[in-house]
């Protein structure tokens, strides 16, 4: 499977004329700091070696035309429709995945002053969808990077990062925070992106996964989530109400002193979900510094904690996660969490090279045994960020 052609492939059958350009934006992996983001404190993404690719080019009939190897349907907006579009509020005028691309040609041009020049854009990724990977980042930010050159806006990264953020929660109707835009965009071979989400400083934090032996496994449940609802937003009211009842702008301001003064006016529930985000932006923050002097063998520990965290204070994992994260720690890994937004989605385990095969077995017998369906698991390498391919 070679994405980047089938997605010149699609857009010679799209267009007659030749594209203007290619352009690719990684999924990521989050290696630690889950729901943090939206509580403005710390993430530490990194993007992954498995790309959405975007081929465009201009037209002449002021529209937007997309299409996705993803689907059948091709999806044509004239441009001067979309400020009547979006944001979206109640049914959606697309189908769903074509919010993600027109929201981002909505969102860029409520960001800058954009020429009215009609975009075909044929889209094809490997990143797997709803696996927690990040595949909607992916498409934000091939396809925002793409018309930010195309139509010659001048954005940086963290421009286009926003841009994104902006289409998906005001597009796409998902209430989710600027952590895998900034992945997608700022990701760097072999490091992650220490993500202060308050500020949007971002810091480049070097992994040294293949120079200490390791490689980072992702165990795919298969479970599909869906962060328009349910479970997500339900987490962040969470949090919007322990922060409201704490007297502080956001959960971030929280420190781990505060914590028995919070356990005394929270309700158990709320407090556990406070719990998780305070102790989590700690861990990333011990993290950084792990990695920073002691290197990437010695993080395990933080790994495990977090998911515990997640499985037990704020109740995202699914049996499908326990299961893989459980398993791959028998099999050796050395620290292994859920990752993404939870209720389903993916696992990542840290893992010795010589291990990862023994894990793979491991992860596979432990589901059938469970009567799970298969899980999906490769090993991901840390990667560039979005960029102009040809
Ligand atoms: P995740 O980001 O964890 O993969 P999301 O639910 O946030 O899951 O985003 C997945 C959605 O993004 C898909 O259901 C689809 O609507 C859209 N999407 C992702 N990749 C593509 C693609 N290559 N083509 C079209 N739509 C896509
Ligand atoms: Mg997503």
């Amino acid at each position: 499977m070679d994405a980047a052609a089938d997605a010149l492939a699609l857009f010679r059958s799209l267009s007659p004329t030749p594209p203007e350009g290619a352009w690719s934006a990684p999924g990521r992996v989050n290696l630690i700091g889950e729901h943090t983001d939206y509580n403005d404190g710390f993430v530490l993404p990194f993007a992954i070696d498995r790309r959405t690719h975007a081929v465009v080019g201009r037209n002449s009939s002021g529209e937007v035309r997309v299409a996705s190897t993803f689907t059948d349907a091709q999806v044509v907006v004239p441009l001067d429709d979309l400020d009547a579009m979006f944001p979206s509020s109640g049914a959606p005028a697309v189908p769903a995945w074509a919010a993600y691309p027109l929201g981002v040609a909505w969102a860029l041009r409520q960001a800058a002053t954009a020429p009215s020049i009609g975009i075909d854009i044929a889209i094809a990724s490997d990143v797997p969808v709803g696996a927690g990977l990040s595949s909607s980042a992916a498409i934000e930010g091939a396809v925002a990077t793409a018309l930010n050159d195309v139509w010659d806006l001048g954005l940086d990264p963290v421009g286009l990062a926003r841009v994104g953020r902006r289409a998906e929660n005001e597009a796409v109707g998902a209430p989710t925070g600027i952590m895998d835009q900034m992945a997608a965009m700022l990701g760097r071979a072999d490091a992650a992106i220490f993500l202060d989400c308050r500020s949007l400083e971002a810091q480049v934090v070097d992994l040294g996964f293949a120079a200490a032996g390791l490689e980072l496994v992702v165990i795919d449940t298969r479970v599909q989530h869906a962060h328009s609802t349910g479970g997500y937003r339900d987490r962040r009211d969470a949090c919007e109400r322990g922060a409201a009842a704490l007297g502080v702008p956001a959960l971030r301001d929280v420190s781990m002193s505060d914590l028995d003064r919070a356990r005394g006016i929270l309700d158990d529930v709320t407090f556990r979900r406070v719990r998780h985000i305070v102790t989590e932006n700690q861990r990333v923050l011990d993290t950084v510094e792990t990695l920073r002097t002691q290197g990437p063998a010695a993080i395990g520990a933080l790994l495990d904690a977090s998911h515990a965290s997640m499985r037990d204070d704020f109740e995202i994992s699914v049996p499908e996660l326990d299961t893989a994260v459980e398993s791959a720690r028998a099999a050796g890994a050395i620290g292994a969490r859920m990752t993404g937004g939870g209720f389903g989605g993916a696992a990542i385990a840290l893992t010795p090279h010589a291990e990862v095969g023994t894990v793979r077995d491991a992860a596979t017998r432990a589901f059938a045994h469970a009567g799970f369906a298969a899980p999906r698991v490769f090993t991901v390498t840390p990667s560039d960020g979005a960029r102009r391919d040809g």
